[in-house]
């Protein structure tokens, strides 16, 4: 599995630092963000290290259809199937871990 030193990312899909998992498969996990801003606030990370979703989007575009998929498997099982993904990219937007992640956000009636 590509890795990369010093990233959190990275060390969490090696279990090297722990996270509650929500769901996992051999290209992604899933676990719940420590600084929720809904409901349910889950953060899916491809295991393979891409700085952000355009890299996954320009190597690997069947992993970002996937990540789709459980974004989706998720907000069904936790609430209604409504859900919100954003996927922070470059410091502006607010992107502080460079190891590419969707938030998947739900659980509740979002504020717009
Ligand atoms: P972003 O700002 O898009 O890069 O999102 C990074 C997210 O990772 C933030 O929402 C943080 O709350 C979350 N986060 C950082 N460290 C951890 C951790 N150890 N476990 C779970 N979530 C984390
Ligand atoms: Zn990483």
């Amino acid at each position: 599995m590509e890795s990369e030193k010093d990233c959190i990312f990275c060390k969490i899909v090696a279990r090297e630092i722990p996270s509650q998992k929500v769901y996992e498969d051999e290209s992604v996990l899933a676990f719940k963000d420590i600084h929720p801003m809904a409901k349910v606030h889950v953060l899916i990370v491809p295991k393979r290290h891409f700085k952000n979703v355009e890299e996954i989007a320009a190597s690997d575009s069947d992993l970002l259809a996937h990540i789709v998929e459980v974004a989706s498997k998720i907000a069904n099982e936790k609430y209604n199937g409504s859900y919100r993904l954003v996927f922070n990219t470059g410091l502006d937007a607010g992107q502080t871990v460079f190891h590419a992640h969707a938030h998947v956000l739900t659980g509740e009636k979002l504020a717009e």
